[in-house]
């Protein structure tokens, strides 16, 4: 049967996971039991300080459908998924967390959605069991906000808990971005994308490895690499504060007992000014910082008509044929 040639590949990032880690593979390795397609599962070890990468080297003797790549220290989440997709061979890559908190029952699910032709299938989070109202907010909040402010379409509500066709895979790994934010990478790389939801678990094990600290940094990588809007903010208020500048000078000249004086409206006008001129120095400096990203100028999905190399081979043999 065709669909048993099927490799799918997880790719896991592993940070301080010790004591949930070999829970998690064993259960990953029930599920594995049962399905139709063949795995193989992806650690990558972002530098944990603690035995996670033991116990995963110890379970990779006993199941042989474990591979493991060790950070040579704590690189972040987002590498460690970059990482792991670099050396993923399945015909089809799914990303999730190593503590579970993405059931692995979803994953037919995406399967499914795969086979009828979609080349991403993201996790869209119905509900985030066991979070701090804290972090649910915060969440929610950035979602919205890199909606409105960003180029590119990230669906709200979902984390990098996702299946990629090897297509798309193939496409992030020519990008060669620093501090990638991968679940926008992936908007941005296109193709057919589509969703499955799924309630969000709690942690088997452990604490969140994302404290503030690394959330701000994750939500500024996002927003820096999508949107030029921070650069182009002084611009707005550069018109809005030269407007107030006129409107003071008008009243104050068609209204002579009024308190407003000209010192006021001259320091909006020149105000305004010197903000436009920051404005224009940070958009040419969202020029240069983007054409330093070198992404792609675009990716073609498909070509159609430009099989010049069967071309050739075919007029090859016609023309053998024929004398
Ligand atoms: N992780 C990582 N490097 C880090 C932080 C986290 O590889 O610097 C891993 C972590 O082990 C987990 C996944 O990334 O498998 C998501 O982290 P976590 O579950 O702590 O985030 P949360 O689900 O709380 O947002
Ligand atoms: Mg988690």
């Amino acid at each position: 049967m065709e669909t048993n040639q099927e490799l799918i590949s997880i790719v896991l990032p592993v940070f301080n996971e010790e004591s949930g880690i070999q829970n998690t593979i064993e259960i990953l390795q029930r599920f594995i039991a049962y399905q139709p397609e063949k795995y193989e599962l992806i650690f990558v070890d972002d530098g944990s300080k603690d035995k996670s990468a033991d116990i995963i080297k110890k379970q990779k003797e006993k199941y042989p459908t474990i591979k493991l790549i060790e950070f040579s220290r704590n690189f972040g989440h987002q590498l460690a998924i970059t990482a792991g997709i670099k050396y993923a061979k399945g015909n089809a890559v799914i990303v999730m967390d190593a503590d579970l908190q993405d059931p692995p029952s979803v994953i037919p699910n995406m399967i499914k959605k795969w086979h009828d032709g979609y080349d991403v299938v993201y996790g869209k989070r119905l509900v985030r069991e066991g979070e701090s109202i804290f972090k649910k907010f915060t969440a929610k909040m950035f979602y919205r906000l890199m909606k409105s402010i960003s180029n590119i379409e990230i669906p709200l509500d979902t984390g990098d808990f996702r299946l990629m066709d090897a297509k798309v895979v193939k496409e992030l790994n020519k990008l060669k971005e620093p501090e990638p934010f991968v679940r926008g990478l992936v908007s941005w790389v296109g193709f057919k994308q589509t969703s499955v939801q799924y309630e969000r678990q709690e942690r088997t094990a452990g604490e969140s490895k994302y404290p503030l600290s690394k959330m701000i940094r994750l939500a500024s990588d996002g927003i820096t690499s999508f949107s030029a809007v921070p650069l182009k903010i002084m611009n707005y208020a550069s018109i809005f504060s030269i407007l107030i500048g006129f409107i003071y000078g008008l009243v104050k000249i068609f209204n002579h007992f009024s308190s407003v004086d000209f010192a006021t409206c001259s320091m909006f006008i020149l105000s305004g000014i010197i903000m436009f001129g920051l404005g224009t120095v940070g958009n040419y400096l969202f020029r240069t910082f983007d054409a330093s990203k070198q992404r792609p100028q675009y990716i073609i999905a498909n070509r159609y008509g430009f099989d010049y190399e069967k071309n050739k081979k075919y007029l090859k043999t016609l023309k053998q044929n024929n004398g």
